[in-house]
């Protein structure tokens, strides 16, 4: 079997482009303001991406950079102003951040309403409790991939390999509440190869190169692979084994191009939620 290849980046691409039309008819541009603490090159280049496409798709985008050596009271004082700008529908802030700075305490200082990135607890409790909120954007792109591609989620099985606040424990969530039976498996899990075999539907969080084998999947199974891994020779490779996976599966995500691309359009897409919830509330 040859597997399908689910491309992220044109079902990116395309949701950029009904986002971008319905912020052009909107009365107002979305705001979003990426704080980034520090240096850390990766998050720089993460930080350019986003603010490059939440500009292209006409939201008003903003990044506030602070020296590596800000304090914790300084940065939620940073983030109590953008909580209190009406003119801020998102707020993300962008991890990781500086030792000095609890990242729990910054990801709580952030309004629920502006939360684009959907880690503040309350958001998470909703998505736990199956109550509208602010969703992960990654599981939400996962999401996104599934429904485009006519993959049934109704009854199927579906195993997530990670348990992290940002990718695993959501998409789990998500799965559920689109009536899949998850089971969630981690680094304390007996026998991952035989749980990720039981599933219709694989998704992989573990951030370990090629982990996951031919022999972990069901054949025709349906593989997300959310990892994302440079080598020593500075390859990108994700958590599962493309090409052996590939012979196997039904059909599967790449890396790069599959889910890494859904993660911008769903910030995008958190942002325009949030700029309409909040305004209705108003
Ligand atoms: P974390 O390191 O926070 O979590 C990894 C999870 O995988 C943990 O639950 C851990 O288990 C589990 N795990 C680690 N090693 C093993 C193992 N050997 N066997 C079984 N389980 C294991 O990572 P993230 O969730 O933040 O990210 C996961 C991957 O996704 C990374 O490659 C990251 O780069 C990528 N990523 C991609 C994004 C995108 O836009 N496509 C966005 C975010 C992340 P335990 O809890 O027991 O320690």
């Amino acid at each position: 079997m040859t597997a399908r290849i689910l491309d992220g980046k044109s079902i990116a691409a395309a949701l950029r482009g009904r986002l971008a039309e319905r912020v052009a008819a909107l009365a107002f541009r979305p705001g979003l303001r990426v704080v980034r603490v520090g240096e850390d090159p990766a998050s720089g280049v993460y930080v350019r991406n986003k603010d490059k496409a939440a500009s292209a798709a006409g939201f008003d985008s903003g990044t506030i950079h602070l020296p590596a050596d800000t304090t914790e009271a300084a940065l939620l004082a940073t983030i109590a102003q953008l909580n209190a700008d009406p003119a801020v529908d998102g707020i993300l802030v962008q991890l990781p951040l500086p030792p000095q700075i609890r990242t729990e305490a910054a990801i709580a200082a952030v309004d629920p309403m502006k939360d684009v990135d959907g880690f503040h607890p309350l958001n998470a409790g909703r998505l736990a409790a199956g109550q509208p909120g602010l969703v992960p954007c990654t599981p939400r792109g996962v999401m996104h991939i599934l429904a485009e591609s006519g993959v049934a989620l109704r009854g199927a099985r579906a195993v997530v390999l990670g348990r992290s606040q940002i990718v695993g424990r959501p998409m789990a969530q998500l799965l559920l509440g689109a009536d899949c039976t998850v089971t969630i498996a981690h680094s304390r899990s007996r026998d991952l190869p035989g749980e990720c075999r039981r599933a219709d539907i694989l998704v992989a969080a573990v951030g370990r190169p090629e982990m996951v084998r031919a022999d972990w999947i069901a054949p025709g199974a349906v593989v997300i692979d959310v990892g994302i891994n440079r080598l020593a020779d500075g390859k990108l490779v994700g958590d599962v084994d493309f090409t052996e996976a590939a012979a196997v599966a039904g059909a599967i995500t790449p890396v790069p191009g599959g889910v890494g691309p859904m993660t911008i359009a769903c910030l995008l897409e958190n942002t325009l939620d949030a700029a309409i919830a909040r305004r209705q509330l108003a």
